[in-house]
C-alpha cells in the first residue's frame, strides 16, 4: 500500500479536528517514516527483489519493531501524545479529539498494510505472521489504491471550506499521487539496495508532506489582501 494511506489523511481532515493535511501525511505514514529508519539503521531487514509480489518488490522479511500490530498500537498512542504535547498549547491547531485522530491515523496504516501485503505483519514481535496478500494481484492492488485515494480527497473537498483555488490545488496533487502510483506499480524498473529505497522512502513522503503544507496555504494570501 502506498498512497492509498494518504486517503485517511485527506478523510480525517476538518474544521473540526483542526489537524492540518501535512501533520495528517506524517501520520498515516507514521509506521514506515520508523521502519525506513530502522531499515537505515539496520535494526530492521529489508529485501528488494524484482517480481516479490505482483504489485511489490519489497521483502520486509524483519520488521517487528515498526509494523507488527502490538508495536502498531504504542506508536499510534505515542503519536498522539507526541500532538497532544506539541499542539495542545495552541488552541489553533488543537481540539479534544484530535489526539484521537492522530492515533486513528497512525494505526490505520497497519490495517491498510494487512489488507495489501503478503504474510510479513507480525501480530507481535517477529511471529504469528499475517497479510491478506492483495500485491500479489497488480490490478485490484492499483484499483484500491486509487479508489481508496478518490473517496478521501472527495471527503476533504465536502467537508472543509475553501477557495476555489484551493481545490483546484488538491485535485492536481490528487492526481499527481495517482501519477505516482502508476509509475510505482507499473513501470519497470532495477532494484535499488535496501537503504536506498528507504531513502527513497524518506524523501518521497517528505516531499508530499511539504506539498500537503503548501496546498492548505493555496488561496490564503487573496484572502488576506482583499479589502
Ligand atoms: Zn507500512
Amino acid at each position: 500500500m502506498f498512497v492509498g494511506h494518504y486517503s485517511v489523511a485527506f478523510a480525517v481532515r476538518s474544521e473540526k479536528n483542526k489537524i492540518p493535511l501535512w501533520v495528517l501525511f506524517i501520520a498515516v505514514q507514521f509506521l514506515d517514516y520508523i521502519w525506513a529508519t530502522l531499515v537505515l539503521l539496520g535494526i530492521e531487514k529489508l529485501r528488494v527483489i524484482k517480481g516479490f509480489t505482483a504489485g511489490s518488490m519489497l521483502d520486509s522479511y524483519f520488521h517487528p519493531y515498526s509494523h507488527s500490530l502490538v508495536t502498531a498500537v504504542l506508536w499510534s498512542i505515542v503519536a498522539a501524545l507526541i500532538y497532544k504535547a506539541l499542539c495542545g498549547p495552541h488552541s489553533r491547531l488543537y481540539s479534544k479529539p484530535a489526539p484521537w485522530m492522530i492515533g486513528v491515523a497512525v494505526f490505520s496504516h497497519w490495517i491498510l498494510d494487512l489488507i495489501a501485503h503478503p504474510r510479513d505483519l507480525a501480530i507481535y514481535d517477529n511471529t504469528w505472521k499475517v497479510g491478506f496478500g492483495l500485491s500479489n494481484y497488480r490490478d485490484p492492488e492499483f484499483a484500491l489504491e486509487i479508489v481508496l485515494l478518490a473517496c478521501g480527497i472527495i471527503l476533504y473537498l465536502a467537508r472543509n471550506t475553501m477557495p476555489t483555488v484551493r481545490k483546484g490545488a488538491v485535485i492536481v496533487f490528487g492526481i499527481a499521487l495517482v501519477i505516482v502510483q502508476i509509475g510505482d506499480t507499473y513501470v519497470p524498473r532495477t532494484p535499488l539496495t535496501d537503504k536506498a529505497t528507504v531513502t527513497g522512502v524518506w524523501i518521497f513522503y517528505s516531499l508530499f508532506v511539504l506539498i500537503a503544507f503548501a496546498v492548505e496555504k493555496v488561496g490564503t494570501r487573496t484572502n488576506i489582501n482583499r479589502p
